[in-house]
């Protein structure tokens, strides 16, 4: 049952009961429809009433749908809406908590809207590189006027019910009973309407723009607003466009009109990719072959060893959901100065005016620093971030393990180390788990989560649940020198080196792949995180895997000290107080000195030739991680990079990308790099080479 129907005296009651969100699949369509016509032929009914179950009125149309024949399937939502507009009974909506996209569409068409003052409604489909395509743009501006629905639409942002009470869209709002009853209300605003005619329909308004009497001037703004970035985000403008004809056509061809512009949004790419990165996100916190059931360890407070540029970022992730956390660290100096960063980064949030003076006072209360490891040894959970050394590492294990509680989940922030030798070091490899987070660890979106080989699964699950807790996307990764991410950006580093050796400058490279979409290019990101991280890896890797070549300019840069912005210098030049990257002269002459010393002629590269290496080694390196099962899913991957290394949405990470390329065009690159100046680091994935000849994508 999807759409339950009851009779309350003369109100026909159909209740929308679809969990979790009262999504409007085509069996949810279909029970309502045949509602509503049960209502319209029983003499009895004088009025109906929509209502959602649960919590939420309804969360909008199917999306899993919308690749699917059951989006058009009969009763669409369309059909759907234009039955309950052309009801010769009155047709209520009852809304509550939540009421999105098509819930709120169909409550448009319903001749009578009441709501609670706290739902949330919106029309978030721009944020799936959509419009709302059933009406929505042609109904809300007659609603709530023009400036509202611009704002609604174009965000898709959700606003409290009690903030469009003096709109035309609610005819009452009304506060559920102390006890929580809401429905006798309801109940009784149906029966007082039940025998007015004419019905009323939103389609008959006209939009109200008395605020902007020159609406093609205040359109005009909102175009520039969204335009800059409309190449590779459509639906903004599109929105606008639809809008605009509520005003200027006729309600049936401009519902035609946003029709037409819906579907070709829908075959847009960054549509596409950004409906993958929404299921991708729910896709990556569920964890093949391990049970719904699995029970879950309490987390009510927590500890962070280290108080570094980790441990701060952390134990804020804590402090604003509100779990107690305790920081550990051994050097008192180290603890007051981590302790001061954090106090500095809230005052920061306060002056931009994110938080209040209370929420930084309570935060800051719950981080509580300390010297002793007993203070902690009470905590549910705890991370572990110093200094990225298997020895240090151990030893904290070994300490965790004889002082922590039973069942404490010991997690490890390392970035490269092997987890299992960590795990290992303790009598209960078991609580074991890797929570690697990036930096700033208070922002940054991603949550790479490392599932040891003797990890229980109901740590991995409590993890999966914290990381949620925390507004984290988390992806689990197996064991493996630099896990998902990292890992591939080895590889892509690695390229942006070689160009260089070959012909490129910074800049160039920096320049292509950030048009290309991409946050920050590899120099830039270089020079952000610091230059001698990679020089510690590659003098470990040229012990534990010398075959693997690198480009010699990057150490040539370190030995120079130019570890990037935390030095002032890196493959740029910085200003003291100045973030801006400037061109280096002396950067460009010692790769041309290298270039030559390596008996390499430079050449001229194109941007196209800089993409397709550094863009395809990510997506090689993702292929084996797939094939080794360090990634669950090609999605997890593109997870990875679109939340914690400024892939650029509109292009779905790096496998969609691949996938919309085609994985032919990927390979046949791949093998003609491999004939060229470092061919040795182009091996095609067999995982690829298979999809490509079998003509099938990652996805
Ligand atoms: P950091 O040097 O800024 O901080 C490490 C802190 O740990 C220092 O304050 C130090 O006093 C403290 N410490 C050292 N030994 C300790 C011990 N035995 N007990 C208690 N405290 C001790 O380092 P960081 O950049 O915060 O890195 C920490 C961990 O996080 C490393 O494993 C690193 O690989 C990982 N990591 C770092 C980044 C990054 O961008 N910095 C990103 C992801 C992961």
């Amino acid at each position: 049952m999807t759409a339950e129907y009851q009779r309350q005296g003369n109100i026909a009651l159909i209740t929308i009961n679809n969990p979790p969100v009262n999504g409007m699949g085509l069996i949810t369509r279909t029970a309502m429809v045949d509602g509503i016509q049960k209502a319209l032929s029983d003499d009895a009914v004088r009025a109906i009433v929509i209502t959602g179950a649960g919590q939420a009125f309804s969360g909008g149309a199917d999306i899993k749908e919308f690749n699917s024949p059951k989006a058009l399937a009969e009763p669409s939502l369309h059909t759907l809406i234009s039955i309950v507009e052309n009801a010769t009974k009155p047709v209520v909506a009852a809304i509550h908590s939540v009421c999105m996209g098509g819930g709120l569409e169909l409550s448009l068409a319903c001749h009578y809207r009441i709501s609670t003052p706290t739902a949330k409604i919106g029309l978030p489909e721009v944020k799936l590189g959509l419009l709302p395509g059933a009406g929505g743009t042609q109904r809300l501006p007659r609603a709530v006027g023009l400036k509202l629905a611009v704002d609604m639409i174009v965000s898709g942002n959700p606003i409290a019910a009690e903030k469009l009470a003096t709109t035309a869209l609610f005819d009452a709002l009304i506060m559920p009973e102390a006890n929580g009853e809401w429905m006798p209300a309801v109940l009784a605003f149906a029966d007082k309407i039940a025998n007015l005619r004419p019905l009323p329909k939103v389609r008959d308004l006209t939009v109200s723009h008395s605020d902007y009497p020159d609406y093609q001037a205040f359109l005009q703004t909102a175009r520039a607003i969204v335009g800059g970035t409309s190449e590779q985000f459509p639906a903004p403008l599109k929105c606008i466009d639809a809008i605009e004809a509520a005003i200027t056509k006729p309600f049936d061809d401009g519902l035609q009109y946003e029709r037409d512009l819906f579907l070709a949004l829908l075959q847009t790419t960054t549509s596409k990719a950004m409906r993958h990165a929404f299921f991708g996100e729910r896709a990556a916190s569920k964890i093949v072959g391990l049970s719904a059931d699995t029970p879950r360890r309490p987390i009510t407070c927590a500890a962070v060893i280290g108080a570094g540029t980790m441990g701060g970022g952390i134990a804020m992730n804590f402090a604003n959901v509100g779990i107690p956390v305790m920081i550990l660290e051994t050097d008192p100096d180290a603890l007051k100065k981590g302790m001061a960063i954090i106090r500095k980064n809230y005052e920061n949030t306060l002056k931009k005016g994110k938080l209040t003076q209370d929420k930084v006072d309570q935060r800051i209360a719950l981080i509580t620093g300390t010297l002793d490891y007993a203070a902690i040894s009470d905590a549910d959970i705890v991370i572990e971030a110093v200094f990225e050394d298997m020895e240090v590492k151990k030893t904290v294990f070994k300490t965790l393990d004889n002082i922590m509680k039973p069942g404490a989940i010991l997690a490890s922030n390392t970035s490269t180390l092997n987890l299992n030798e960590i795990a290992a070091s303790t009598k209960r490899p078991q609580d074991v788990i890797g929570m690697h987070f990036f930096s700033p660890a208070n922002v940054m979106q991603l949550l790479e989560i490392v599932r040891g080989e003797k990890t229980a699964d109901d740590v991995l699950v409590t993890t999966l649940a914290l990381t949620k807790k925390i507004r984290k996307t988390g992806v689990v990764a197996g064991v493996c020198d630099g896990f998902i991410g990292n890992r591939m950006v080895e590889q892509y580093v690695r390229q942006a080196g070689f160009l260089l050796d070959e012909g490129c400058f910074p800049e160039q490279v920096d320049k292509a792949i950030e048009r290309f979409g991409c946050a920050m290019g590899p120099f830039r990101m270089s020079d952000l995180a610091g230059n001698d991280i990679g020089w510690a890896i590659r003098k470990r890797r040229a012990i534990d895997t010398p075959e693997m070549t690198y480009s010699k300019t990057a150490d040539l840069l370190c030995e120079l000290g130019r570890f990037g912005q935390k030095t002032g210098a890196g493959w740029y030049d910085y200003k003291a107080g100045d973030r801006k990257a400037y061109p280096s002269a002396l950067v460009d002459n010692l790769i041309t000195k290298n270039s030559k010393a390596s008996g390499v002629a430079r050449r001229q590269i194109s941007d196209q030739e800089i993409v397709e290496r550094l863009i395809y080694s990510l997506i090689n390196e993702a292929a084996l991680l797939l094939e080794e099962g360090i990634a669950q899913r090609a999605s997890d991957i593109d997870m990875v990079y679109l939340t914690g290394y400024g892939f650029p949405l509109f292009r779905g990470g790096p496998l969609f990308y691949a996938d919309t390329v085609g994985l032919k065009s990927v390979v046949a690159a791949i093998e003609k790099y491999a004939q060229g100046l470092h061919g040795e680091a182009w091996k095609t994935a067999p995982l690829l080479a298979r999809l490509a000849a079998q003509k099938k994508t990652f996805n």
